[in-house]
């Protein structure tokens, strides 16, 4: 679904929505603007702007072989790219989301302030 962007034609504020390509027009998002007297709201129009279009990788010596020809393919573009991971069985790494891990335990817990006050709490009651 593209991303369209609808201007008010009264404050000019824009925003920015997904509409299927065939309703693009039928649903303007709303703008409840000083201009618009409550509880209307004013219908925004969709302008026109150039697309937003992610440019193909670049090429590069890839360092793996390829079971095709038994050597390190140049890879020139996004699809050739995915076609070489498929064909061998690859997979890219360093793309993976950092988040989080379930049950990771996070936090300043300030241990090293209570281990040394734990470690001469014991150390002091040996003496
Ligand atoms: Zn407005």
């Amino acid at each position: 679904m593209p991303l369209y962007t609808f201007k008010c034609p009264a404050c000019e504020r824009t925003e920015s929505a997904f509409r299927k390509i065939d309703a693009r027009d039928l649903m303007p998002p709303l703008c409840s603007c000083e201009e618009a007297i409550a509880p209307f709201k004013i219908g925004m129009e969709r302008i026109i702007e150039a697309p937003m279009v992610a440019p193909d990788i670049g090429a590069y010596q890839a360092v793996a072989v390829d079971v095709a020809t038994g050597k390190p393919p140049v890879i020139n573009s996004r699809s050739s790219h995915r076609e070489f991971l498929k064909r061998n069985g690859y997979q890219e790494v360093g793309n993976e989301r950092i988040g989080r891990k379930p049950g990771e335990v996070r936090g300043d817990f300030n241990l090293r302030k209570e281990l040394t006050e734990a470690t001469r709490e014991v150390l002091g009651k040996r003496k």
